[in-house]
């Protein structure tokens, strides 16, 4: 295995908002390791596009986008996506005129964004020359893959009590954003991802990597949906680099989002070591590494049982400076391992 002291090359599989701020966290060690005289860390982002969605004719990648803007500074750091200074008008402006959905939004200076992407693929373009495209303009320091070219949807089945089956699929955007993932998820499905392949450059990213990260991102609809897309998870499993992962369950519960609903409806226990232990300890499964959080401290044991090197560290991402010592912390462990 390669050794992970000092990484040089780092691939981060990463959701939306949890991926983006542990990414800001990356940038901002790295960056702390250069004041200190040492290498610049090259930084490779997988990002999940289960969670795209075609919205009044536009390709929207909530995931993709966020990770651009949060490291382009275009962000909107209070709500986590969408833009600095937004306005809209566009969105109140279809309403008016009755148009679904009303749910999504999307903010006019947004819009923007998707126009440019829509185009592109409609010239033939795939995903990820568009968002390298895109990237020339926010500069977010990383290289930014989209999982797949290919189109993969997520879909939740939700109870409909009207329906001869009583179940009925609504995406998830739908689900996390209109339902506020308050009714139950009867089953989570990426449509589409047995037939996809890694874009261009991932599985390369992987497996030349010194060190692979699974930042705290949703286990299920993000960081499981990447390693969903065939090829990907055979390039986490078969990487000489060492994968370490952060916890986004901390003290039983999840930090933001809807994590425990969706682990519940697997029937995975929501805790660390239940996160962890679901990616389980490679080979068979994804993980050399795991970071739980302090108050998680007595689960190290049942992580380590399970083959799976774990240690207890702050894990809140309060501000760029917490997040990089968690990032220092991965790193240390990922030294540690084998
Ligand atoms: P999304 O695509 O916007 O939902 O973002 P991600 O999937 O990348 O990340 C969502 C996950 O990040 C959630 O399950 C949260 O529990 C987790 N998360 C958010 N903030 C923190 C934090 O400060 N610490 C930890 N450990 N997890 C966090
Ligand atoms: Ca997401």
């Amino acid at each position: 295995m390669a050794a992970a002291a000092s990484p040089t090359r780092v691939t981060v599989l990463s959701g939306g908002v949890g991926g983006a701020r542990f990414l800001q966290g990356l940038l901002h060690w790295s960056a702390q390791r250069v004041a200190a005289g040492g290498g610049p860390v090259e930084v490779s982002v997988v990002a999940n596009t289960g969670d795209d969605m075609w919205v009044h004719g536009l390709k929207v990648c909530p995931d993709l986008d966020t990770v651009m803007y949060t490291l382009g500074g275009g962000i909107d750091t209070e709500r986590g996506w969408g833009r600095t200074d937004e306005t809209w008008h566009a969105v109140e402006e279809l309403k008016a005129y009755g148009v679904e959905p009303t749910w999504f939004g999307l903010g006019d200076r947004d819009l923007a964004t998707h126009l440019v992407r829509t185009q592109m693929l409609e010239a033939g373009y795939p995903l990820s020359a568009v968002t390298e495209a895109l990237c020339r303009r926010w500069q977010p320091g990383v290289r930014l893959l989209p999982m797949t070219d290919d189109r993969v949807e997520t879909h939740v089945a939700i109870p409909d009590a009207e329906a001869p089956s009583g179940q009925r699929v609504v995406h998830f955007q739908e689900y996390w954003i209109r339902l506020r993932a308050e009714v139950p998820a009867l089953a989570v499905v990426p449509v589409g991802i047995d037939g996809a392949t890694p874009a261009p450059g991932v599985v390369e990213a992987i497996e030349t990597a010194d060190l692979v990260l699974l930042p705290p991102s949703n286990p299920i609809v993000s960081v499981g949906t990447i390693l969903g897309v065939p090829g990907i998870d055979e390039a986490v499993r078969r990487t000489p680099a060492p994968v370490v992962g952060l916890s986004p369950i901390v003290a039983g519960r999840h930090v933001r989002g809807m994590a425990q609903q969706l682990l519940e409806s697997r029937g995975i226990e929501v805790s660390a070591a239940g996160v962890g232990l679901h990616y389980g300890a490679r080979p068979t499964g994804f993980l050399d590494g795991w970071l739980v959080d302090e108050s998680d401290a007595g689960q190290v044991v049942a992580l380590e049982e399970g083959g799976i090197r774990a240690r207890a560290v702050p894990l809140m991402m309060t501000d760029p400076d917490a997040t990089a010592a968690m990032v220092r912390a991965a790193v240390d462990l990922a030294g540690s391992t084998r």
